[in-house]
């Protein structure tokens, strides 16, 4: 039976959140039709809700899997039929980024990763079917269970953080914050050979989640500073990953890292940070921020799910249906639960 609507919601404004009906629309040229089956409830998202401050609503609901409904003209791949993640385009090959060999940072798929490109559909991922460039999904590797594939995309975004802030084998690596993009960057420093993994966390769950995702440590942010002194003799951490989001923690990151170390920016931090730059130049420290993922990040971060080395199915605490979308939105923001990853199912009815 044709699809004739999609049911879609969308963060509006501060505590907002809005079920919308909207007519389904065919692929056209270039684009594919997804029918969604899990999508991830990001950091951003959150933030979105809590504070009112609105991405592109492409980008409400960025973390999916699904399976594609329909494909438009010129479209080679995917089939119909396939099951896909969502993706960051390859570079595009003609923005001035790419023209000056600059492809990691292509503007192009920096423009799609953040819904603001002329293709960009009018949700994101937090709906029934979403219509996207055949460029941004990826197929779905056989071995991942859907609330894995789920979150290829998030695990893209930590693989992308501990590559850019080159963690190297034997570094003392500190991860501040244990939500999802934390505990799978503490799995990613892991793999990518890091001496000690310390986690520093306020939640004792997710601390013990962390423990048993591999970190050689994971304490109270009271204790942190003990804690790395006493692993690292003394020297502070090789590199510190900040993943909290909470601008006033960045100072604190940087405390924690050696003279000479590195701070990795992997969280989106919407308010001002007070840096002591004294301090900061003082240990000759070097900050590195990292945004979204490349189409190369998802590919690997995949394998990387697909062998076990990075587990992401410990994060999965729920899924919810669109209809309970915005309970759950509210309770993340206010901070109240165990909650880990949330995944969204748009065909789920509501709880009873
Ligand atoms: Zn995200
Ligand atoms: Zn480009």
């Amino acid at each position: 039976m044709a699809v004739t609507a999609v049911t879609a919601a969308l963060v509006t404004g501060a505590g907002r959140l809005e079920l919308r009906t909207l007519p389904a629309q065919e692929p056209g040229p270039g684009t594919v039709a997804v029918d969604i089956a899990l999508c991830g409830i990001c950091g951003t998202d959150v933030a979105s809700y809590r504070t009112g401050h609105l991405h592109s609503p492409a980008v409400c609901g960025h973390e999916w899997v699904g399976v594609v409904a329909d494909v438009g003209p010129g479209v080679a791949a995917p089939l119909a039929g396939q099951r896909v993640v969502v993706a960051v385009p390859p570079a595009c090959g003609h923005c001035p980024e790419c023209r000056a060999g600059l492809g990691d940072h292509c503007r192009t798929a920096s423009l799609v990763a953040r819904g603001r490109d002329p293709l960009a559909p009018a949700h994101g991922g937090f709906a029934t079917r979403i219509v996207v460039a055949a460029g941004r999904v990826l197929p779905a590797h056989p071995g991942l269970s859907d609330e894995e594939a789920a979150q290829v995309e998030p695990a893209a975004v930590a693989l992308h953080g501990v590559r850019r802030s080159r963690v190297r084998p034997g570094d003392a690596v500190v991860v501040q914050g244990a939500g999802p993009i934390g505990l799978l960057v503490a799995q990613f420093a892991r793999a990518a050979g890091a001496g000690q993994v310390l986690v520093v966390e306020p939640s004792p769950g997710r601390r013990a989640l962390a423990a048993t995702l591999g970190a050689t440590l994971a304490v109270a942010p009271a204790a942190a500073a003990d804690a790395v002194q006493e692993a690292t003799g003394g020297l502070g951490a090789d590199v510190v990953l900040e993943c909290t989001g909470v601008a006033s923690l960045l100072q604190g990151a940087a405390e924690l890292a050696r003279t000479g170390g590195v701070v990795g920016l992997l969280s989106y931090l919407s308010e001002p940070a007070a840096l002591q730059g004294a301090h900061w130049l003082a240990r000759e420290l070097t900050l590195v921020a990292s945004n979204a993922c490349t189409h190369e990040d998802v590919r690997r971060a995949m394998s990387f799910l697909a062998d076990g080395r990075v587990q992401a199915a410990p994060l999965h605490t729920r899924t919810v249906g669109l209809a309970d979308l915005d309970a759950t939105l509210r309770s993340l923001a206010a901070g109240a639960g165990d909650d880990v990853k949330v995944l969204v199912d748009p065909r789920r009815g509501p709880a009873s």
